[in-house]
């Protein structure tokens, strides 16, 4: 001020020295004029900033309360969502337990609590696993080692991904525990009960490996057990599978019923595993169908025994709610890893021998042997073989004549069908129509058999008939008649030229429907005969049950003739007994002069044999028929 004031005073000076008072003043003036502007301004600027400070004190404040009502309905969010999770938890069917890096709780829910029989004290968080553990322990809801479920849960943990498995608890119960490891270490554990849902699917797994009817192991399990016995056979240890059927089991079914075939499935089941011990596997294939696998063998002898002691064991009555049934078993053995490695061929080789045993005489066991194998594959080659023939050409008819023992004319000629193989040469029918049977082919080719032989008949002189032979498949076939109408028809001969041949089988299998067959046949006019009469079971009761024209007596009989006894009495009596009936009698087979002699003296209607003439190509029976019937002719 007083700076200034100096240099206003300065100014005012005139150039000789003095103080000019008015410019003074003026200046003095004028600086407080800019004093007061200065200060006025200043002033605006301060109540300026004042003003706009509280504006933004305003502003803020209203933030503020802005924010707060965010933050507290954001919080009044989370409370309800806590809530909502904590019900969710605790509502859970799963138990859950939540555990952190160092494996202590961090949370659990009540179910988790309950599973386990622990209390909310000690569930709590902040609690060991080990704790956890221990307190389990007490109450009887784990038995283990504390320590080492910790340190395997921690390392489960560890791996980061998740992992489950089952926790059979000590009073029975069954929980599936899933643990997923959680970032940043800890983890997360769901338990849930699976007891029931696990028995459930125990039961289903045994029954998937198990035979309903006798609990025993089933085909395809015992063929795990087999392939895992094959895999553990040490060296020279051996394993045998014994393959066995109960002789006659269809009979039994058929006659006593399927309850009382069941009852006995059970029953062999049970004496089976009482025989084989406890370390054999004992299992039902399905039928009658058993197997049993014997493990670690020292010798071959010891399944031989063990066979043994099975038959022996099956052929000793079973008692089935009082009334005592009596069956036996047939049985094949085959042995690893002699025989084969493979759990699918041990059981077929074994099948194979058990074949055998059965057609050697039932009751026994047969072992293993390849030369059994290279039967069945031989049977292989004549089934295919058999398949191909008929469209290839390969079958041909030849005739037999049957001898009028009376005036010693021709009056029929059996048709009998040969095969001839471009390797094997002629193939008997003995061999090959059983298997023509067994596989259905019997039916295209007794249809062709029946057109070929009608029509061959239409060629001979017109009082020659031609017998057919009709296997018991071929009568079963509602087509036949069709086709033996279609045939006769075509060829142009009377039906009465016509015989059919059936063997005493036809009439034991499905009885009704044969009887009506033949029925049917005798309607067309043809005659019917019974073959190979006398090797049946029954042979006297199925001629009740059918008026036959004509008997074949069987050469099995006539084989013993003129000598045997026995033979004279049987074709004596069968003789009688087809008079008193009004039936011819064929003897067949006749292969001498003297059994000629004495099927005449017997009584006998009719020959057939190799004495005779033996079956012969169409070509030559027509020789053969023209040669013999001319002279007759001529004698006429
Ligand atoms: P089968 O019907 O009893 O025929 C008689 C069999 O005895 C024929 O055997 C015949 O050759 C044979 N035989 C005839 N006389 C004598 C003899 O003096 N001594 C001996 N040892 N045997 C004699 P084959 O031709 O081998 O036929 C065997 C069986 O095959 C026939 O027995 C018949 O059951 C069946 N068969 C043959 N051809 C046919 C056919 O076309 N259809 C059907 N379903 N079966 C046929
Ligand atoms: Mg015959
Ligand atoms: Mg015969």
């Amino acid at each position: 001020m007083q700076r200034l004031f100096d240099r206003q005073l300065e100014k005012s000076r005139t150039p000789s020295g003095e103080v000019d008072l008015d410019k003074l003043g003026e200046l003095v003036v004028a600086a407080y004029e800019q004093a007061a502007h200065d200060r006025r301004r200043t002033d605006r600027s301060i109540s300026l900033m004042v003003e706009e400070l509280d504006q933004s004190n305003r502003k803020l404040e209203r933030e503020i309360i802005d924010r707060t009502v965010d933050l507290r309905a954001r919080e009044a969010d989370l409370v309800t969502q806590n809530a909502r999770f904590a019900t969710a938890v605790n509502n859970m069917s799963q138990a859950l337990l939540l555990m952190d890096a160092s494996a202590r709780m961090q949370m659990c829910n009540h179910r988790y609590i309950d599973m386990y029989g622990l209390t909310p004290e000690i569930a709590r968080p902040g609690c060991t696993l080990k704790k956890l553990l221990e307190a389990r322990i007490a109450c009887g809801s784990w038995a283990g080692s504390p320590d080492e479920y910790v340190a395997r849960a921690l390392s489960l943990a560890e791996a980061g991904s998740p992992t489950s498995w089952f926790s059979e608890l000590p009073d029975g119960r069954t929980v599936s525990i899933l643990l997923h490891p959680l970032p940043g270490g800890g983890w997360v554990t769901t338990h849930e009960d699976v007891t029931e849902r696990r028995g459930v699917e125990m039961r289903i797994a045994h029954m998937a490996r198990h035979d309903g009817l006798t609990g025993l192991p089933n085909r395809d399990y015992l063929r795990e057990q087999l392939a895992t016995a094959i895999a553990a056979l040490s060296p020279g240890r051996h394993l045998a599978v014994l393959y066995l059927d109960l002789d006659q089991f269809k009979s039994i079914n058929d006659t006593l019923g399927h309850a009382v075939g069941d009852d006995l499935l059970k029953a062999v089941g049970e004496r089976l595993r009482e025989t084989a011990g406890d370390s054999n596997v004992v299992a039902r294939l399905g039928g009658d169908e058993f197997v049993i696998l014997a493990t670690g063998l020292a010798d071959r002898m010891e399944a031989v025994r063990l066979a043994e002691r099975l038959c022996v064991a099956v052929r000793q009555p079973f008692d089935l709610d009082g009334s005592l049934l009596v069956t036996e078993t047939s049985l094949g053995v085959s042995f690893a890893p002699d025989d084969a490695r493979e759990p699918n061929d041990l059981l077929k080789h074994a099948d194979m021998a058990l074949y055998r045993a059965k057609a050697e005489g039932r009751g026994s066991y047969r072992l293993f042997e390849p030369e059994m194998d290279a039967r069945v594959r031989a049977r292989h080659a004549m089934e295919q073989a058999l398949r191909d023939a008929l469209h290839n050409g390969e079958f041909e008819m030849y005739y037999q004549p049957l001898l009028n023992l009376r005036d010693g004319k021709i009056k029929t000629c059996e048709a009998l069908i040969r095969w001839n193989h471009p390797l094997w040469g002629q193939v008997s029918p003995s061999e090959f129509i059983p298997i023509a049977e067994e596989i259905g082919l019997i039916i295209p080719i007794g249809d062709w058999v029946v057109r070929q032989a009608c029509a061959e008949a239409g060629l001979w002189p017109a009082g020659i008939k031609v017998a057919i032979n009709l296997s018991p498949v071929q009568l079963r076939n509602p087509n036949l008649i069709n086709v033996i109408v279609v045939a006769i028809a075509a060829s142009g001969i009377q039906p009465e030229r016509v015989e059919f041949e059936i063997t005493e089988t036809a009439l034991m299998q499905n009885t009704a429907v044969a009887l009506s067959a033949l029925h049917s046949l005798r309607d067309l006019g043809v005659s019917i005969s019974m073959d190979d009469f006398g090797t049946g079971y029954s042979s006297l009761s199925n001629l009740r049950r059918f008026p036959f024209d004509k008997i074949k007596i069987d050469r099995c009989f006539v084989a013993g003739l003129p000598g045997e006894a026995g033979s004279v009495a049987i074709v004596r009596a069968v003789v009688g007994l087809a008079r008193s009936l009004h039936m011819v009698t064929t003897a067949e087979g006749v292969e001498t002069a003297e059994q000629i002699e004495q099927v005449k003296v017997l009584g006998c209607t009719e020959v057939q044999g190799n004495l005779f003439s033996k079956p012969v190509p169409a070509i030559e029976i027509r020789r053969l028929l023209s040669a013999h019937i001319t002279p007759m002719a001529k004698s006429a």
